[in-house]
């Protein structure tokens, strides 16, 4: 670690808020470096002890204490969390998402009845072939091969 990347956490490291690993890499540096030391003193000696004096208490205060807790009960919440829905805001979504489902439910209906048709159609006896015979056809009026005249006349 590089001081002035120590030097940033000196205050952090005294206050016992780095994770353990660079808790470790930052006291070794400062045990090995002379101006990181120095400046971890300096730090030192600025910062004030912090305030910790709390008043002693009476054991007559102390065990009225511990009635009063024991005496009270508190009520938890029926339920913990409790979503908030912002129905003006979900009413778009909730309108498009109908929409998109009658466009699915209709085109599912729409492909069922078509294969329904095509099953019935494929069941359905085939049509039988009509073939003209040869006696069925009748000659053109109008043959441009064996005559010269022009349609019409
Ligand atoms: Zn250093």
């Amino acid at each position: 670690m590089r001081c002035r990347a120590v030097q940033e956490r000196l205050v952090a490291w005294r206050d016992g808020e780095l994770a353990p690993g660079e808790a470790v890499r930052v006291e070794e540096h400062v045990a090995g470096c002379v101006d990181c030391r120095v400046l971890d003193e300096h730090l030192l000696a600025a910062t004030p002890e912090p305030f910790l004096d709390i008043p002693p208490i009476s054991a007559e205060a102390e065990a009225r204490l511990a009635r009063m807790l024991d005496e009270t009960t508190v009520d938890a919440p029926a339920l913990m969390w409790q979503p908030e829905v912002d129905w003006r805001r979900l009413a778009p979504h909730a309108l498009w998402a109908a929409a998109v489902l009658l466009c699915l439910g209709w085109g599912l209906t729409k492909h069922y009845e078509a294969q329904a048709l095509q099953a019935q159609l494929d069941a359905a006896p085939a049509p039988a072939e009509t073939v003209l015979g040869e006696g069925d056809f009748r000659p053109a009026s109008w043959a441009p091969s064996e005559t010269q005249a022009e349609p019409g006349e």
